[in-house]
């Protein structure tokens, strides 16, 4: 089965991890401090802080910025559902508001008519790899004076219009190293942002809500250590971290990799009226953590089990998150929420595209997606 993503690790990661292995801090250790040191220059945040995964990356986001009960903060529906469970971790609402139609990004347009006084935050997600229309979203954020947060999950290395880098552009901003992203720790996430109070604010919460980790407490030569509020223990360790770094210094070329085999997608389907891949935006420089296309919607699950029986992994991204039982009960969400992602989700269907592939791999898969539209 050619899976829809996946890792590659080689040699050098292997040896990265294993000197750690062999070192004296398998956590809250020196590579924590590089493998941030290391993305914040990447993508030129000023502050990046390394916990256990992207889910957590949200909830310490969701926490610095104090979200609580009565709070709503504004969601899309076509994204994993960590997007919107951060927000009920601490207590808020999640209000989904729908994407546009060619790309499937947040529609600053439908923000601003979910927005209310309890409003005080809005997710952006930049589904696929490519960036979300920031500038209007940043219009819509400033007249309201509420905080725009990136779920940068998809786009690690993806740029807007204006050159800015992914994780950079709104308040603050996740990225998550699950081994079905860009670059992998394993499990893994990053807060960026360039407001030291809240980073300081995420850097409390991954250790427990205390003021001093075990190494800041070596160096001082001091026992104590006081638990300011509550936290988690939201920690990555130095292994993950040794593993990222390395990982970090290919990033560059899987993009480059993702990109090419993206635009002979593209090329193929340039004249199936039948495949409608997402649109990409002028000027973006997209980060392809997901080539989406859609198909009519009474063919999909045809297509996508003769895919499947084919050993091409295809895959759908996303079940809308209001659709889930969890937030249809505990919400009342519905079908009628968003109807420009509800109607999208009926066609649409995820190709494999990770840089463990080839050009032989997207001809075949887009010659057998073409025949199991012909068959279905
Ligand atoms: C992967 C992902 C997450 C969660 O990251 P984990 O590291 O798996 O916890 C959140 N949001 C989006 C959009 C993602 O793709």
């Amino acid at each position: 089965m050619i899976p829809y993503g996946r890792h590659i690790i080689d040699d050098e990661d292997i040896a990265e991890v294993v000197k750690v292995l062999k070192s004296d801090w398998l956590t809250t250790g020196p590579a924590v401090k590089q493998f941030e040191n290391a993305v914040a220059a990447y993508t030129g945040a000023k502050e990046a802080v390394a916990v256990s995964n992207g889910t957590a990356a949200l909830h310490a986001v969701m926490h610095a910025l104090g979200i609580k009960e009565g709070d709503e903060v504004i969601v899309p529906p076509i994204t994993f559902a960590a997007s919107a469970n951060c927000v009920v971790y601490t207590g808020g609402t999640p209000v989904f508001a729908d994407v546009e139609e060619d790309t499937l990004l947040l529609d600053p347009k439908e923000v601003e008519k979910k927005i209310t006084p309890a409003t005080k935050a809005v997710i952006a997600v930049d589904y696929a790899g490519q960036t979300c229309d920031y500038d209007r979203l940043r219009e819509v954020c400033q007249k309201h004076e509420i905080v725009l947060v990136g779920d940068c999950c998809h786009a690690i290395g993806a740029r807007d219009e204006h050159g800015r880098t992914a994780g950079t552009i709104a308040d603050i901003s996740v990225f998550s190293f699950h081994p079905v992203k860009h670059i992998t720790t394993g499990e893994g996430g990053m807060v960026l942002t360039d407001d030291a109070d809240l980073a300081h604010k995420i850097r409390t919460f991954r250790n427990h809500g205390i003021n001093l980790d075990a190494s800041a407490r070596s160096q001082k030569c001091t026992w104590i250590y006081e638990m300011q509020e509550l936290g988690f223990n939201y920690r990555i360790t130095d292994i993950q971290c040794a593993l990222g770094i390395s990982q970090l210094k290919k990033l560059d070329l899987f993009l480059k990799s993702r990109r090419a085999l993206a635009s002979q997608y593209d090329e193929f389907f340039a004249y199936t009226p039948e495949i409608d891949p997402l649109m990409t935006k002028c000027g973006v420089e997209h980060a392809y953590h997901l080539y989406v296309v859609r198909i009519p919607a009474e063919k999909r699950e045809k297509v996508f089990e003769r895919m499947r029986e084919k050993g091409i992994g295809v895959n759908v991204h996303y079940i809308p998150v209001h659709y889930h039982p969890y937030y249809r009960q505990t919400f009342a969400t519905s079908e009628g929420f968003c109807p420009v992602a509800e109607a999208a989700y009926e066609r649409l269907l995820t190709l494999p595209l990770h840089p463990a592939m080839n050009a032989d791999d997207v001809n075949f898969i887009a010659k057998k997606l073409i025949e199991a539209l012909k068959e279905s």
